[in-house]
């Protein structure tokens, strides 16, 4: 068996490739400074896989940003408003698309896939596609040459390229994939010449629902592929879920499939014992998950690899992870401050490597220390007694037949909290967090190094708070917050403070550009141990009568930006951070404060690939929200955010959620959210934020005063919340004051208007 990988971590054990492309842009280094860091960074990834023994090492997958904008600028699909002519792409457009620059908006930027990894959009616009750059051959060339390396190659498909790019109608899709196959021919014959063994093309579309019409279209496209380079061999390569179109999948002219087998594995399973698989191709089987930290155990993949020869020889698999590397940190030998049975039981990148060629060299007996080792971790881990809290399980046993409904519906909420409240007509508001200052950085930093105690941090916040509760007050909002200055990460924030979570020093993956997120590790039941944010929201109520949010990350964000354990489903993880958060809840509940928002941004994101698994995933993460939000009296009134969703095709599940008042983020799409309240009803609170707070810029009272109007022809007046489109802590001070004085006095001119009609 030949070992294999997809692609590699480009951020660096140090995250110096971060910092290299953050120096350049500073103008610290120039561009040929700049060239070289970067290719001796290629360079140090390419040698570490092949001195861990990979076979075959992913070529051509490094980039400067990301490799859908690096193939289209190999296309040179730059939009026109970056005023590009040549026959090459500097790295000032190539960033500008990226980044923006001062004379054009920077390309949209959207999730890959299910991941965490955002990739930049490409963009048709009846743009000509043609070759300004054969990439991978490229990065073929310099391996060899400089290292004497023969890599494999990587190229993202034209199908999953096209249907992830914008800028054109459905119907033009047949002729955009006209247009851009010869180049892709081009790509493909000079390979060939350059007698390259293996080119893997990245087709992780075809994980998603593909119907059977676009499964012809793939056919043809590859059939065109192959008779352009008879002799160069395809690794035609999915991952993240299984292929609906297995049969089809494997008979097409490639000489190799590249399948997953963690997500989505028991499916792509069934179908290789069930309809084999070809004698004259090679299986490229994803084992080990490329998108979590565990450790495997080498017992169950072994199990797992005898399955699968079975129906394929030795001879023609390869072992590899489940998709590309870059969705995991890179080495866990950085983690100096983790506990010990955690760090052991962890297996980043490098580690994943390690494994992988273990098991494709693995001659059962040789090398058995390394089994053994392996195997006694796994045992140690799995019943490491930390994982395991009773109270946790029981507790969510008995949760197995409640309804997670509030006490009263709606409605009646809805007049007991009128009453109560007693809040003006179009009560405004605001999402959260409000700006984290240098002052406020600096001040966390003293009290982490321990040059501040715990008392002087804590007045500090409190003086932030007070603070904010006069401007607020001044500003002239409705219901206020307290601000979240006490909180760095809205996730970290909370894991750090209930049980079942560990944290690392370099855990860092890329999430987009050079931005890298270190997400939590959910490694245990997740237990509420004590309050979390009930001393900061008292503290801000106890100075105003104006009431004060309390604001909590929800059970499916919390879930969807962490890594989480694999040896329970999901679904009942998240019901833990459900049952744990509840407490919260209560805790802040029984501390007087009447309302409180549980932000569930990343519900959504979570979603499903497939459309037939998205109804079974929407219902347990509204449940789980509902488990945290329903126990409360129906005079408190639950909160929920959602930024950049698909609002309009959830409608129906997002109300479910039974939140009182719901905000979201629409400032950038107001003309496509409206309509969709003419079709459909929604008869809860609900905020469409009216300014977008990832501008600088501040909006003016007409502009937000027209939104305003707009949305009040499609929803009751009665049910309208005023609002920002997402929290202010990345805007200045200034920006954040002024831009909500004209937000409440754009309110105020609405509501005097409405006054007069009603007379
Ligand atoms: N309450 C959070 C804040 O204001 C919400 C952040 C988010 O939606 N991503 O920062
Ligand atoms: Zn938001």
């Amino acid at each position: 068996m030949k070992s294999s990988n997809l692609g590699y971590p480009r951020i660096g054990e140090n995250r110096e490739w971060k910092k290299a492309l953050e120096q350049f842009w500073k103008g610290q280094v120039d561009e040929s400074q700049f060239l070289q860091t970067m290719e001796s960074i290629r360079h140090q990834h390419l040698k570490k896989q092949h001195e861990i023994g990979i076979d075959l090492i992913p070529v051509g997958d490094f980039t400067f940003y990301d490799q859908m904008l690096d193939t289209a600028t190999m296309f040179g699909l730059v939009p026109e408003r970056f005023n590009w002519k040549g026959n090459d792409i500097p790295l000032s457009v190539y960033f500008a698309m990226a980044r923006g620059s001062d004379t054009a908006h920077a390309c949209e930027m959207t999730k890959w896939f299910n991941t965490n990894y955002h990739y930049i959009v490409p963009e048709w616009n009846n743009a000509q596609p043609r070759l300004i750059e054969n990439k991978p051959l490229k990065a073929y060339q310099e391996a060899k040459r400089k290292l004497g390396i023969l890599g494999k190659p990587v190229l993202i498909g034209p199908y999953t390229f096209i249907k992830l790019s914008k800028g054109y109608k459905e119907k033009e899709l047949p002729a955009l994939i006209l247009q851009l196959l010869p180049l892709y021919e081009q790509i493909l014959q000079e390979l060939q010449n350059e007698k390259v063994e293996w080119l893997q093309i990245d087709e992780p579309i075809l994980v998603t629902s593909i119907s059977k019409e676009e499964m012809k279209t793939i056919q043809f496209i590859y059939h065109q592929l192959h008779e352009a380079a008879p002799n160069l061999k395809i690794m035609l390569q999915t991952y993240f879920d299984s292929v609906d179109w297995y049969q089809e999948l494997i008979e097409l002219p490639v000489q190799g499939v590249g399948l997953d087998f963690v997500h989505g594995g028991e499916n792509n399973l069934e179908s290789l014992l069930t309809h084999g698989f070809p004698a004259n191709k090679v299986l490229a089987a994803g084992i080990i998950d490329g998108r979590n930290i565990w450790r495997s155990d080498l017992a169950e993949k072994r199990h797992l690899i005898e399955t699968i020869t079975s129906v394929v020889p030795e001879s023609k698999l390869w072992i590899q992870p489940s998709c590309s590397l870059i969705h995991v940190p890179v080495t866990t030998k950085k983690e100096t401050k983790l506990d010990k049975i955690i760090k052991q039981s962890l297996a980043f990148a490098d580690e994943k490597l390690t494994e992988i060629v273990f098991l494709a060299r693995d001659q059962h007996g040789v090398d058995d220390a390394y089994f053994q080792e392996n195997q006694q971790i796994i045992h140690t881990w799995k019943n490491h007694s930390e994982r395991h809290r009773q109270s946790v399980q029981q507790a969510q046993k008995n949760l197995q037949h409640v309804s997670a409904k509030r006490k009263s519906p709606y409605s009646i909420r809805q007049s007991v909290q009128k009453e109560a409240f007693d809040l003006p007509i179009l009560p405004t508001t605001t999402i959260g967090s409000f700006p984290q200052t240098a002052d406020i950085r600096k001040a966390r930093q003293k009290w982490k190094k321990g040059e501040w105690n715990e008392q002087q941090y804590e007045q500090f916040i409190q003086q932030q708070i007070e603070k904010w509760i006069c401007l607020q007050e001044e500003i002239g909002l409705d219901v206020l917050v307290h601000g979240e200055f006490e909180r760095t990460d809205m996730v970290e924030f909370f894991g750090e403070k209930l049980g079942g979570f560990a944290f690392t020093e370099n855990g860092w993956v890329q999430s987009y550009g050079s931005r890298c997120v270190r997400p939590p590790i959910i490694y245990g039941d997740v237990e509420f141990l004590q309050p979390m944010t009930v001393k900061e929201s008292v503290y801000a109520q106890s100075l105003t009568d104006k009431p004060v949010k309390g604001m909590l990350t929800g059970p499916v964000t919390i879930l969807n930006w962490s890594f989480v354990r694999d040896d329970k489903p999901r679904q009942e993880v998240c019901e833990q951070i459900a049952l744990a958060l509840r407490k919260e809840v209560e805790a802040l509940e029984s501390a007087g404060i009447a309302m409180i928002q549980v932000d569930e941004p990343a519900l959504l994101e979570g979603l499903p690939l497939k459309d037939h698994d998205k109804q079974n995933y929407l219902n347990w993460a509204v449940r789980a929200f509902r488990i945290t939000t329903s126990t409360v009296q129906d005079t408190t009134q639950i909160h929920t955010h959602m930024c950049y969703c698909d609002f309009a095709s959830y409608l129906e599940d997002i109300s479910k959620m039974d939140a009182d008042v719901i905000s979201i983020e629409t400032s950038r799409s107001h003309g496509e959210i409206i309509p969709v309240f003419e079709k459909q009803t929604y008869d809860k609170g609900i905020g469409l934020g009216v300014y977008d707070i990832h501008s600088p810029r501040i909006p003016t009272v007409e502009e937000m005063a027209a939104i305003i109007e707009k949305s009040l022809q499609v929803l009751d007046p009665g049910q309208f919340w005023i609002n920002p489109d997402c929290g202010l802590k990345t805007r200045s001070e200034k920006e954040a004051i002024d831009s909500l004085k004209n937000m409440t006095a754009a309110a105020d001119e609405i509501r005097s208007k409405l006054k007069e009609t009603i007379r």
